[in-house]
């Protein structure tokens, strides 16, 4: 198979990487990292729709799986088709615009859209893509709003696809091992979490910065990791939560583009949570998890890794592998299979975290405590 852990390797760049994956190669088959065994099931075909930054990575990490394949794009760059075309061998009828792609209807040879493109166009990107019959996996955030997210369930719905958000984390093998614990009760009752998410953003005239295109400022961006992840951490819902905005740069960060936001969760367990999103501060990534027994700490938390983390009982020491490598297959077997993820990465799933980014920003404007 041409797909083999030696390839998996080989995509690997940087040698303190390869040198954390190897020892743990014995743990392939628990990590979804792929391996020498021969797979004969089905696979999923996938066009990539949006062929900037994180689609070039998902199509890099996508080489790696043995049950999904890219085999097709939709793009508005011509350039970039042929680009693609010709790294990763895409017959020119699986290739597509913006205007066309309505067609892949008629196409057999493509099983699902993965939608990569600025936030504001995933809400008609994906109901275009559910009428034309495919499944949709969509980036997060899944939308700009949760009312444009239920529109989206909806749409695959009533066109009988599947749609998934593109939630890595939820793949994770630290991340699990967190969750793991916490179910086991090892952390007692939980009674705190912290999630601090962030990143100096470079040019001020990316789309990220465009309130149009991106919905918002750095909270849709990179603060949905603190909500997404107080989810799966405290492993309940927020019933109410409280939020904060300071602006140090209104020429960078225009109305309606938040440059930190700072928000407060409240569990009905009694648990509170703490986070922060940033386009201002560099290298901010972590999850801190405490209950009446003890914590888990993960640092960094949601970037691409590795990920590292310890609790009162010592170092997570969980595979490290490549996220969208794992969550390409994962989803697969999902999509093909029926296969239920121990966090879910469905549509409901996306509309969680739309329907909370809705009230930090109601409560930003109001100054009141939002009940969710
Ligand atoms: P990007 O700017 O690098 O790529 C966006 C692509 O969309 C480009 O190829 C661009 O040409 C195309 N595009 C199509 N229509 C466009 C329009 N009207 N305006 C601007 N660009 C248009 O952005 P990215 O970093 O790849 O982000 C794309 C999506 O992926 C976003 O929703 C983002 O939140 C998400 N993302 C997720 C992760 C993750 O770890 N899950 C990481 C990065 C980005």
């Amino acid at each position: 198979m041409k797909n083999s852990r030696r390839h998996f390797l080989q995509k690997l760049t940087g040698t303190a990487l390869a040198m954390t994956v190897i020892p743990h190669l014995g743990l392939a088959k628990a990590s979804g990292i792929p391996d020498e065994q021969p797979y004969n099931g089905p696979i999923l075909r996938v066009a990539i729709m949006g062929l900037g930054s994180y689609g070039s990575r998902v199509a890099e990490a996508m080489q790696a799986c043995k049950k999904a394949k890219l085999v097709g794009v939709i793009s508005g760059t011509p350039s970039k088709i042929k680009d693609w075309q010709a790294k990763y061998s895409i017959p020119e009828k699986n290739c597509y615009n913006y205007e066309n792609f309505d067609k892949i209807k008629d196409n057999p040879d493509i099983d699902a859209v993965y939608v990569i493109t600025p936030n504001a166009l995933h809400h008609d990107q994906t109901i275009r893509v559910a009428k034309a019959g495919k499944h949709v996996i969509c980036e997060k955030p899944m939308a700009l709003n949760a009312k444009e997210g239920q529109e989206m369930i909806d749409a695959c719905n009533n066109a009988n696809v599947k749609l998934l958000v593109g939630y890595r984390m939820h793949f994770e093998p630290h991340t699990l091992e967190v969750i793991r614990m916490r179910e086991a009760g090892d952390f007692g009752k939980v009674r705190f979490f912290q999630g601090l998410c962030g990143f100096r953003i470079g040019d001020p005239g990316q789309w990220r910065l465009n309130k149009e295109l991106a919905g918002g400022g750095s909270l849709m961006d990179i603060g949905i990791y603190a909500v997404n992840g107080a989810r799966y951490m405290v492993g309940e819902e927020p019933i109410w939560v409280t939020a904060q905005e300071t602006k140090t740069d209104t020429g960078k960060f225009k109305p309606g583009v938040d440059e930190t936001i700072q928000f407060q969760f409240g569990f009905p367990g009694g648990a509170l949570a703490s986070c922060l999103s940033t386009y201002n501060m560099n290298h901010l990534d972590k999850f801190f998890l405490n209950g009446d027994k003890g914590f888990a700490e993960m640092q960094p938390s949601t970037g691409y890794g590795p990920i590292k983390g310890r609790t009162h009982k010592g170092e997570l020491n969980q595979p490290v592998v490549v996220h969208q490598t794992v969550q390409m297959e994962e989803m697969s077997d999902i999509i093909l299979n029926g296969k239920q993820p121990l966090v879910p990465v469905d549509g409901q799933e996306g509309l969680r975290d739309l329907k909370i980014l809705d009230a930090i920003y109601q409560a930003v404007k109001s100054g009141k405590k939002i009940d969710l």
